[in-house]
């Protein structure tokens, strides 16, 4: 008997352990760019709709992470890491403590902001030198700080990005399959996803082929190479098709995901770039808030496909990985 999609994710969620931390599924809506031309249908799922206690990707993955400890969090990130601000959001939801390990990084007016949201939620705080000496001094203090409280404290890695984070998204897609069955959207020739750790892009690729559809997940690259290199992204997604078939279920073969990146929208992982900023405004006139680091590159990439000499494949489908965070905390 073959499972349908609805049951294939809770077979996944029960089997892990999956927390509620969100309200899905996250809507999906057709969009107009009025400023680009093309005639291509545009397509957005809207993940910053995510939860109530901080939307956008990060949520998906944390539900997954966080059932499977009860410790307090230990987890890690650059300076006003969205990562990390809804580590410590979600986490204090389920009355867990956050401890928080940053590293430098080029700071925008929103990374300020969010990391005075991260300041008040996370304790301890440590903020690595970038000087090499220094930076080998704190690594004790790290270390020490692994070892606190009465079990230690659960790792949640860099972007919530391991093959347990990752099946999040497997079961985002699963939740886009079946709005595509309900006949809410037509079935997108591409999804345009950020790839910064890669546990959203890998975990939307995976799905999709788990639902038997042939849609392409692009992977928009705002991180270098060197800080993600593509045997990462094979070793991430292994890792992930094992545990689907830990759980009895099929795991779709190699062949059948189709996952690409895209390079060339973003020289320098957080700066902003005339494309994206130009993404960025063309968004906002149809409602849509982006980010530059992430969700403005992204949608650069699309509208770049959306308006290239060649006739697009279409639809395109916009999937939305940013929210804001919250005003008062
Ligand atoms: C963290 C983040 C991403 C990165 O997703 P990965 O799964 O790490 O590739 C994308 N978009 C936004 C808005 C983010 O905050």
């Amino acid at each position: 008997m073959t499972r349908s999609l609805e049951q294939v994710a809770m077979d996944l969620s029960q089997f892990y352990h999956r927390v509620s931390l969100g309200t899905f599924p996250t809507p999906v809506a057709r969009i107009s760019l009025a400023g680009i031309k093309s005639d291509a249908r545009i397509w957005i799922k809207s993940d910053d709709k995510s939860s109530r206690i901080y939307g956008g990707n990060k949520s998906r993955k944390l539900e997954f992470i966080l059932g499977q400890s009860r410790r307090p969090v230990l987890t890690f990130g650059p300076l006003g890491s969205h990562h990390v601000y809804a580590t410590a959001m979600h986490a204090r939801a389920l009355c867990r403590q956050t401890a928080a390990v940053l590293v430098p990084q080029h700071m925008t007016p929103h990374h300020e902001l969010v990391h005075t949201k991260i300041l008040k939620l996370c304790s301890p705080v440590v903020t690595l030198s970038a000087s090499p000496l220094a930076l080998a001094a704190q690594v004790g203090n790290v270390i020490e700080l692994s070892k606190r409280g009465p079990m230690g404290y659960q790792i949640c890695p860099p972007g919530g990005t391991s093959p347990i984070g990752t099946l999040g998204y497997v079961v985002g897609a699963l939740e886009l399959a079946a709005q595509i069955a309900a006949g809410q959207l037509p079935v997108p020739a591409k999804i345009f996803v950020p790839l910064g750790t890669g546990g959203t892009s890998v975990g939307i690729a995976i799905g999709m082929a788990m639902a038997g559809l042939v849609t392409e997940t692009v992977a928009v690259r705002v991180v270098p190479e060197l800080a993600l290199p593509k045997i990462s992204l094979a070793w991430l997604m292994a890792g992930t098709l094992r545990l689907i078939r830990k759980a009895g279920l099929n795991a779709p073969s190699k062949k059948d995901i189709r996952f690409s990146i895209r390079n060339g929208f973003s020289k320098k992982y957080a700066v902003t770039n005339p494309a994206a900023d130009n993404a960025m405004q063309l968004a906002r006139q149809a409602g849509i808030e982006l980010e530059t680091t992430y969700s403005a590159k992204t949608m650069a990439a699309l509208i770049a496909d959306a308006t290239g000499a060649a006739r697009p494949l279409e639809p395109l489908l916009f999937w939305q990985t940013f929210a804001d965070v919250a005003p008062s905390l």
